[in-house]
């Protein structure tokens, strides 16, 4: 994990899956807490070489890769934790991720690795959207939803940084990927509409490099296009009446995606769920059932 910093007083702790770290007099705030054990003892240690006390943690939102490390740095530096609400049921109840992935049945063993089923972590309350003091530091808590249910980014203005969580992926975790992981669609592309007019000079996202404002721009545009054609390939699967399994299939043949691992599957089918709800609900798709399949159609 590489400690790259942004302006003065901000640091992305590079991995992976990054964490943002803001300092100020002697104290820092954390942004997210890598993906388990070894990513909060990597982010402790950047913490103890810049000789600053962790006065809290906030959790973006409660994908593995962004909390598993939670309940470690809490056991080992007593810091209070916080997450969105919604998302903090996940982070004391990590089970629920491989729940939900599996349709509310117990998950089976290949939805219970570490990227999918991380290490709890007890909460110590909520943060809600606005501007606020949290743990001494004036932030600005922004509702960024539709990679997860409730994600936040967290705005620092005086630092003049955006730790943006998963909002937006760059161009290369885009291309390769391919399907990205999208609980709403519409939700999804507001948010991304949102951010090239946010008042920060850096932004700092999850996964990959930060980008100045200049750049984040075009990354915007990239992340829209790439929602937009998932979602106009999943329209395009419905010319024929298909069940939800046939349409990640035509979407996936379409990118020229070969899924080697049931979990990715399980993560794409939530995508092309969410692409069928918002073209439900803008009138482009409706759902039927059929001799006991529930079929899609345009
Ligand atoms: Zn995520």
């Amino acid at each position: 994990m590489d400690l790259v910093q942004l302006t003065d007083s901000a640091y992305h702790l590079r991995a992976g899956s990054n964490a943002g770290l803001l300092v100020q007099d002697g104290r820092a705030l954390l942004v997210d807490t890598g993906l388990d054990r070894d990513a909060a003892r990597r982010i402790l240690k950047h913490v103890t070489a810049l000789n600053v006390e962790l006065a809290g943690v906030l959790v973006t939102h409660a994908h593995a890769d962004h909390f598993g490390g939670a309940g470690e740095i809490k056991r080992r530096t007593g810091a209070p934790v916080l997450a969105p609400a919604f998302e903090a049921a996940v982070v004391e109840n990590p089970a629920l991720e491989p729940v939900y992935l599996f349709s509310g049945a117990q998950p089976t063993k290949e939805l219970q690795g570490k990227f999918i089923l991380a290490q709890p972590c007890q909460l110590d309350g909520l943060v809600s959207p606005g501007r606020q003091d949290v743990f001494g530091f004036d932030i600005e808590v922004i509702p960024a939803p539709g990679h997860a249910h409730n994600q936040m980014m967290v705005g620092w203005p005086e630092g003049r940084v955006c730790f943006a969580a998963d909002a937006y992926f760059p161009p290369e975790v885009l291309d390769k990927y391919g399907v990205p992981f999208y609980v709403d669609i519409d939700q999804t592309l507001a948010t991304l509409e949102l951010l090239p007019a946010m008042p920060y000079n850096v932004f700092a996202q999850g996964h990959g490099d930060a980008y100045d404002r200049g750049g984040l721009e075009e990354v915007i545009e990239y992340n829209i296009r790439r929602v937009e054609t998932i979602r106009e390939l999943v329209y395009e699967a419905l010319a024929a009446p298909a069940d939800d399994g046939q349409i990640l299939k035509n979407v996936a043949d379409s990118l020229d995606i070969r899924i080697e691992q049931p979990a990715i599957y399980y993560l794409t089918r939530t995508t092309i769920h969410a692409c069928l709800n918002s073209l439900r609900q803008a009138g482009r798709a409706d759902l039927t059932l059929d001799d006991n399949r529930l079929l899609w159609c345009s």
